[in-house]
């Protein structure tokens, strides 16, 4: 574990936002997480209650597609079976493609516990999810969670294509990246994702 931390700080406008000062060079994206979770511990208001942000888009990475795999039957622990219950693709003109969660026809996650206003599978739930408060982020910060997104996500978009499901994209435009053949969160550092 990294002594990285994540604090309360003023933005340029003097408004309040969660800042990460120091990322010491060994830290992970796990290392973030962490950090993260000490932070809503000790700084914000517990979210129980309220899914406010669960309405909203959730883009999901390749370790998150693996952690999401645990929620189905074994027998149908496919990428395709993932797709077809958990997950919404969108492919774009351009060959850019947007994977998230899906949403039940009200617009909400489907893993949302309506009835308690909760998470139902919080210990599966997404990169995205477990990095997110509804508080400002400094830029370096939302820098972090983009690269982090950006890249999962593509990793993921690789593997559906290697599984034959979407096979109209262009593969050289998603070539190996740092969550290749990476099976945690822990194995992936952030120096390696972006200069700190
Ligand atoms: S982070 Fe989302 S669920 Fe938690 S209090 Fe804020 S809006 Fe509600
Ligand atoms: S996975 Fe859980 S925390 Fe994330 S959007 Fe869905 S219900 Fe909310």
């Amino acid at each position: 574990m990294s002594d990285l931390e994540i604090q309360l700080c003023e933005n340029e406008n003097g408004d309040l936002c969660q800042d990460v000062l120091i990322i010491p060079q060994e830290s992970s994206v796990n290392d973030i997480l962490a950090a993260f979770e000490r932070f809503c511990a000790e700084k914000t208001a517990s979210c129980y209650g309220c899914v406010g942000c669960c309405q909203e888009r959730v883009p999901v990475t390749s370790l998150d597609a693996e952690r999401l795999l645990q929620l189905l039957p074994t027998e149908e622990r496919t990428l395709a079976k993932l797709c077809e219950k958990l997950l919404d693709i969108e492919t774009f003109p351009d060959g850019a493609v947007d994977i998230r969660l899906k949403r039940d026809p009200e617009g909400c996650c489907i893993l949302m516990d309506k009835e308690n206003s909760c998470c139902s599978k919080h210990i599966y739930r997404t990169f995205a999810c477990a990095s997110h408060y509804c508080l400002p982020r400094s830029e370096k910060l939302d820098d972090i969670r983009s690269a982090i997104v950006n890249q999962g996500m593509d990793e993921l978009v690789r593997q559906l294509y290697a599984e034959g499901i979407l096979p109209q994209i262009n593969i050289e435009d998603y070539p190996p990246n740092i969550f290749t053949g990476k099976s945690t969160y822990n194995d992936i550092l952030l120096c390696e994702l972006i200069d700190i």
